[in-house]
């Protein structure tokens, strides 16, 4: 393929991938969407492997190694579970990160890279290394403790270590120096000590960054460590004077500090106080018991199924807010069964959905449409939080953090001012979990104790299957 072809054909996947981009900004477009980006990413390789910089000798290393990445990815994408998507994101922004730092080494100890360069070049192409390596080994481990801490194998809970702030700087303060003395390095071997010792800085500084992060901040961590994999492959674009992967690195970098921006917005928090750590306390803690001023009071009453079906059936109005326990339990389609059923009856139903509800952004909305529930009837928290007073049922399904309401209603708790779904204005509220335990964020819930909730204690999908079948008697 000729260098102009390969031009073209690097401009038309740039189009595409901004067209799906564009797409996935709504669920009606997301597939297509979908479609924009595989067809611009088939093209992006074809052109990259095809193209003038590779050699004929070098595409059957290329080929297999895409046959060997290629079945992992297969692999991986038919075996995982729903819920264990936000796992796999994390994993693969990490694979992101550490090629970064694989292609910025090799880069700097091939003597073929140096060899037609002016010594203005020599510096650029060493800036671009250094920071490419930086970027990448952030993201690389930051996204590993991601990994871990979203499937459960770390515990939530925030990492404070004393004078974190202090070591945080000092780590930044030896990156400028050894920084300075790669710069200056009179050969590749002495270069190679200041990169090597940056590398291990930046390491665990991402292992650093994302321990102290409590679990009510994780989406932002999330959508954070995704813009520092775009500006990781944006750098690795540098490294290999490829535009396309500089465009392309640079689309995923924004738009991930976009949805971190989005994100920050829906937990009230800013992007400095994240990074800083510690808010939200740990996974899944059971909620302490009602019998102190500082915690929630009340009695907590429990409904069962063929109760809720009856509460259902006389409704007027239903608002369903689905949690992080619907996807565990994958009742998607046991739900909108039931929303099918009650809206022939002339019942109206709509979904209430939080900016972090789940454990990725978009998780809900993802579910939903899986299950063909009309987009049309999916709503956002703002759109729907002053509806609840009018409305006869609010029905939560596995979701516990984004319907707390301690959030508006006490200043000294750990989520305190972070927008929450209002259900409990609902004249009746009915929170569907299978014990008494937290969520994520690990802070207990008041909203088991309102006067007007009714808890129905259960596997989500066990107990929905249950009310369908009362439903429909
Ligand atoms: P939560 O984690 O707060 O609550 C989920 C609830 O679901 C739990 O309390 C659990 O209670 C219940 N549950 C689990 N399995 C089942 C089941 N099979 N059947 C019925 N109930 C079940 O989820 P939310 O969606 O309310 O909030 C999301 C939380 O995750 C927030 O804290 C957010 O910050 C965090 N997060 C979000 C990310 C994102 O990008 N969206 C990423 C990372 C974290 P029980 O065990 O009693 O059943």
């Amino acid at each position: 393929m000729s260098a102009s072809l390969a031009t073209v054909a690097y401009i038309g996947a740039i189009i595409l991938f901004i067209l799906s981009l564009g797409g996935l900004s709504s669920p009606e477009s997301s597939r297509r969407g979908n479609l924009y980006g595989m067809i611009g990413m088939t093209i992006a390789v074809l052109a990259t492997v095809f193209g003038p910089r590779v050699t004929m000798a070098g595409i059957p290393w290329i080929i297999g190694a895409m046959v060997v990445g290629g079945s992992i990815g297969l692999y991986a994408a038919r075996k995982v579970k729903m819920t264990q998507m936000p796992e796999l994101v994390a994993l693969m922004h990490s694979l992101v990160g550490l090629s970064a730092c694989l292609v910025g080494f090799a880069n700097y100890i091939d003597p073929m890279v140096a060899l037609n360069l002016s010594s203005a070049e020599k510096s650029i192409e060493e800036v671009e290394v250094y920071l490419g390596i930086l970027i990448g080994a952030v993201t690389f481990s930051g996204s590993l403790i991601a990994f871990g801490k979203l499937s459960g194998k770390i515990g939530g809970k925030p990492l404070l270590l004393p004078g974190r702030h202090l070591l945080n700087l000092l780590g930044l303060l030896a990156v400028f120096a050894f920084g300075w003395q790669f710069l200056h390095a009179a050969s590749i071997s002495a270069g190679m000590i200041g990169l090597t010792a940056m590398t291990v800085i930046a390491l665990l500084f991402g292992i650093h960054m994302v321990m102290a992060i409590g679990g009510a901040d994780m989406p932002v961590v999330v959508s954070m460590l995704n813009s520092y994999s775009g500006w990781a492959a944006a750098a690795t674009g540098f490294m290999l004077n490829n535009d396309l992967l500089i465009v392309t690195g640079a689309l995923v970098g924004s738009s991930g500090a976009i949805l971190s921006y989005i994100m920050c917005r829906a937990m009230n928090r800013n992007f400095i106080s994240v990074i800083a750590g510690g808010f939200g306390s740990g996974v899944g803690k059971p909620a302490k018991k009602a019998d102190g001023d500082a915690q929630p009071a009340g009695e907590v009453v429990a409904i069962n199924a063929v109760e809720t079906a009856e509460l259902l059936r006389e409704a007027k109005s239903v608002i369903i807010v689905p949690g992080y326990g619907m996807a565990v339990a994958q009742a998607q389609h046991t739900v909108y069964e039931i929303t099918k059923l009650l809206r022939e009856k002339g019942v109206n139903v709509r979904f209430g959905i939080h900016p972090v509800a789940g454990r990725m952004p978009g998780h809900m909305n993802v579910l939903l449409a899986e299950a063909r529930v009309p987009y049309d009837i999916v709503m956002e928290m703002d759109e729907l939080n002053a509806d609840f007073p009018d409305t006869d049922v609010s029905i939560v399904i596995g979701a516990n953090d984004i319907v707390n309401p301690a959030a508006q209603e006490d200043p000294t708790s750990p989520i305190a001012g972070m927008p929450v779904l209002e259900v409990w204005r609902a004249k009746t509220s009915i929170m569907m979990k299978r014990s008494m335990a937290t969520g994520y964020a690990g802070v207990d819930n008041p909203l088991f104790y309102k006067e007007n909730n009714r808890m129905l204690f259960g596997d989500a999908k066990k107990m929905l299957d249950e009310v369908l079948v009362a439903l429909k008697s």
